[in-house]
């Protein structure tokens, strides 16, 4: 098999060999898509062969992404570049209370903050760096509000990489700063926001010869196919009625539907489940873009605010793949407020499950279109969390204390809030105050 870097754009489709530095169309600046030439004849193996290596204790087999590895054949000749820590293995975790919280029968989160550094980040990064190592690149980059910097920090890290991180100053959360540290990236904080800082590392990745791991990368979107392949072979490949997940710059949007076409090209699937995308509805240019009459203008939000800072991005590289990927599954896009995340978040939590704030906006989405019919009752919904519920800690807790303030400053409702109670060293008043 053999793969090639095609361009997006229908009117180019200009192709590449992916031993190429290049992170958008050189004749057009689309965005770039990897292609694999499937040998169809082979892939009727696959399914049996990716169930037997999870019995084997080789480091690939055991890893969630390359398990899948025929599907992410895109080096040219063996996987020897390859860094895992074991990523992708992540459950599937059925969850009643957030079922009901949103009106229908039953409720799977795939949790992706199972991964080694607590998001779906991991499931692209090990391939992105893997391409880095291909290509002899010694240091590589990425700008992030957190997950990104903190999953390129250890895999780069793990691959004897030199990680630089640039994140917007002020805007990340400390469990995702904490990561990049500790895993030794060399971290700037620059006083622009996430969409400025993108532009100034683009110039400097070119100038310094600095590999990038943006979303854009199309090696990470390659990787993040997994979520769903897994997912998939998770169910023995009955493909439910829709997945569920939030929106920021629609990479992972992307990669979800190209491996669903890609399943249903390989015969692996019979049917395309519907993607639900849901966003922030003070980050929400996706949601307005789905809306217009006229596609040809992005609405781009220049000041995108919501406490969801994972998904706090308000001119999302890879919209033009979502859009394709949402409307080819007959899907949809949802918004939903700060309150409705945080309460949906809490709800996860009361599951025993749990999930930082951005993951939380899947459950505000799906009650919102069940409410309007869109989702039926019976339906059969996974949600992807995407990320680790300690990784926004002081979030928590003031949503529990009551002293969550939204990104204008209006008090969140703490509606299913869990406060700490203090009380004095006295059997007699704590058996009073557990109801004896
Ligand atoms: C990156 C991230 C998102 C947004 O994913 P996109 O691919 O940028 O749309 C959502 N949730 C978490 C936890 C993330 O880390």
């Amino acid at each position: 098999m053999s793969a090639v870097l095609v361009c997006f754009e229908p009117s180019c489709r200009a192709t590449y060999s992916t031993s190429e530095v290049i992170y958008n169309c050189p004749k057009c600046g689309g965005l770039l898509e990897a292609q694999i030439d499937y040998d169809l004849e082979a892939a009727k193996q696959w399914k049996d062969v990716w169930r037997r290596r999870r019995m084997s204790n080789a480091p690939l087999d055991q890893s969630g992404v390359w398990r899948y590895r025929e599907m992410l054949d895109l080096f040219g000749g063996g996987f020897e570049n390859v860094v895992t820590l074991r990523e992708g293995n992540t459950p599937l975790l059925n969850a009643p209370k957030a079922a009901d919280y949103a009106g229908i029968d039953r409720l799977v989160f795939k949790h992706q903050g199972f991964n080694p550094t607590g998001s779906f980040k991991d499931n692209g990064m090990t391939c992105g760096v893997a391409q880095a190592v291909k290509l002899g690149m010694k240091r590589v980059a990425c700008v992030s509000t957190g997950n990104t910097s903190a999953s390129m920090a250890a895999y780069s890290s793990a691959a004897g990489l030199d990680p630089i991180i640039f994140i917007p100053n002020g805007n990340i959360s400390y469990g995702k700063l904490a990561q990049a540290l500790e895993y030794g990236a060399r971290t700037l904080q620059v006083e622009a926001n996430f969409d400025e800082i993108l532009a100034l590392v683009r110039v400097l990745a070119e100038r310094l010869g600095i590999y990038l791991l943006n979303s854009i990368n199309p090696f990470r979107i390659e990787g993040q196919k997994s979520i769903v392949i897994e997912m998939l072979d998770q169910r023995d490949w009955s493909v439910p009625d829709w997945i569920v997940l939030p929106g920021g710059n629609l990479g992972n949007t992307s990669a979800f539907g190209k491996a669903l076409r890609e399943l249903l090209t390989l015969g692996f699937i019979n049917k395309l489940p519907k993607l639900a995308v849901i966003q922030a509805a003070g980050s929400s240019p996706f949601y307005d873009y789905m809306r217009q009459q006229d596609r040809s203008q992005f609405p781009a939000v220049k000041k995108p605010e919501t406490l969801a800072t994972a998904i706090k991005i308000g001119d999302p590289v890879s919209y033009p793949k979502a859009l394709h990927e949402v409307t080819t599954t007959a899907g949809i896009v949802e918004k939903a407020t700060e309150q409705e995340i945080a309460d949906s978040k809490a709800i996860i939590g009361l599951c025993g499950i749990g999930s930082e704030p951005a993951s939380a906006a899947t459950l505000a989405g799906i009650k919102k279109l069940r409410a309007q019919g869109v989702i039926g009752a019976s339906d059969e919904v996974v949600a992807v969390l995407t990320g680790n519920v300690l990784k926004d800690p002081d979030y928590i807790y003031r949503y529990h204390t009551g002293q969550l303030d939204d990104p204008h400053g209006a008090r969140i409702v703490s509606t299913f809030g869990n406060r700490p109670i203090v009380t004095p060293n006295d059997a007699d008043h704590i058996a009073r105050l557990l109801g004896s």
